[in-house]
């Protein structure tokens, strides 16, 4: 999609450079420089507004590869390029997408000269985000990972001293996540989409989020104004949430009143969230202890955190195994009897099974439900996401790799 347009005018705001790009959250044209002036300054705004963080903290950004925590990292750096920022890669161990995820984010630390950590999931905790796929989180894995980044955001942030973690989570985010938190009753959690999140324990990080007042619109014109590496790729686990539902029904309202976001995150901010705390029940649920199995901040009634409760899943499976080599597979094959099918990934091809839905994947492979089901194509790539979804729908599944892969 292209933002740009060569107007026939001026800045609205400068009056002197070429108009090329509208602000979509104000409808006025302007030219570059001011676009990244209106835009830098409304973080800054943010940021002083709540006392964000102070020239001596140590701030720390996960970087997705997406275009949110990035123009984040471009931002802050832009706005205050003293501070210590340290950027965050979580490599999580989702194969043939974290690890090319981790090149963009590495060339983008490189580009901005900020100094970056990488924790790979497998090297340093052992398991893998994929794993997933054998336990009854299987179909809702973003959940798992959740549970898993929101631990890992505060181990990390003590190993590296980080006095607060900035999120790139933007006005879209925010109020489709508090309308979806709305819905189900989780008013808990809505009580925790404020600003700034301070932390149970002193020697914990604060938690910041310099882009609340950003329309997503605003962040996607900056990002490719300034030519950031967005990766396109999607993770194979990603779900059609509520929340982004949610985002679909008020771009819609949006068209009626472009004030629709800012006036649900006041009615939420101000109204809803100080009501909230409160109550009884906020004071009793938000009553935290720390997991005896890793020390982190919990409220379980039994002192194990909910991290450590899906890792104790994960320990109990015994064959996490989703890829074989070649030999492998021969190797497999020869205890399965005839219980067991080679399916070449480019038959599935002609029939144009691999981009239609689930349910007609579903209807292809049901009667090798009780077999184990090998797949074998040009593409390992291909062919392990096609591995990932079957599992979730209770497969038997093994994809066959490259020697070199
Ligand atoms: Fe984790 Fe889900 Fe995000 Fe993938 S889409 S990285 S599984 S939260
Ligand atoms: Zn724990």
């Amino acid at each position: 999609m292209n933002y740009y347009n060569n107007y026939s005018f001026v800045c609205k705001i400068c009056k002197k450079e070429k108009a090329i790009i509208k602000i979509p959250s104000q409808r006025i044209k302007v030219c570059k420089n001011c676009y990244n002036q209106f835009f830098e300054n409304r973080i800054k705004k943010t940021i002083e507004k709540y006392k964000m963080f102070h020239p001596s903290d140590k701030i720390g950004i996960f970087l997705s590869g997406g275009k949110d925590s990035s123009t984040l990292l471009m931002a802050l750096k832009k706005l205050y390029p003293e501070i210590n920022l340290q950027a965050i890669f979580l490599n999580l161990g989702i194969k043939y997408y974290s690890e090319k995820i981790e090149s963009y984010v590495r060339d983008f630390c490189q580009k901005l000269n900020v100094p970056l950590y990488i924790h790979n999931l497998v090297e340093k905790e052992g398991y893998k985000i994929d794993e997933f796929v054998f336990t009854h989180f299987k179909n809702k894995i973003c959940s798992a990972c959740g549970t898993i980044k929101r631990y890992l955001f505060s181990k990390i942030a003590k190993e590296l001293n980080l006095t607060v973690i900035a999120t790139g989570h933007h006005l879209d985010d925010i109020v489709s996540t508090m309308l979806a938190l709305f819905f189900q009753g989780e008013f808990l959690g809505l009580s925790r989409l404020e600003p700034v999140l301070n932390p149970f324990f002193p020697n914990q990080a604060k938690k910041v989020k310099p882009l609340y007042y950003i329309p997503e619109k605003d962040i996607i014109y900056y990002a490719t104004l300034n030519d950031i590496p967005v990766s396109n790729l999607l993770c194979p686990h990603s779900e059609k949430g509520p929340p982004k539902k949610i985002k679909k029904i008020l771009d819609e309202l949006e068209k009626e009143n472009n004030q629709i976001k800012y006036q649900l995150l006041s009615v939420f901010t101000k109204k809803l969230i100080p009501l909230i705390k409160s109550q009884n029940f906020y004071k009793k649920e938000s009553f935290v202890s720390t997991c005896i199995k890793c020390g982190e901040v919990t409220s379980s009634l039994n002192n194990i955190c909910s991290r450590c409760k899906k890792i104790e899943l994960l320990n109990k499976t015994e064959n996490k195994t989703l890829e074989l080599t070649y030999e492998e597979f021969i190797n497999c094959t020869k205890n399965l009897n005839s219980n067991w099918i080679l399916i070449d990934l480019n038959n599935l091809k002609e029939k144009n099974l691999l981009e239609s839905s689930l349910r007609k994947l579903h209807k292809f492979f049901i009667p090798y439900k009780n077999k184990n089901i090998f797949l074998i194509g040009e593409d390992p790539e291909e062919g392990y996401f096609l591995t990932l979804k079957l599992r979730k729908k209770g497969f038997n599944v093994y994809n066959i790799k490259k020697e070199n892969t």
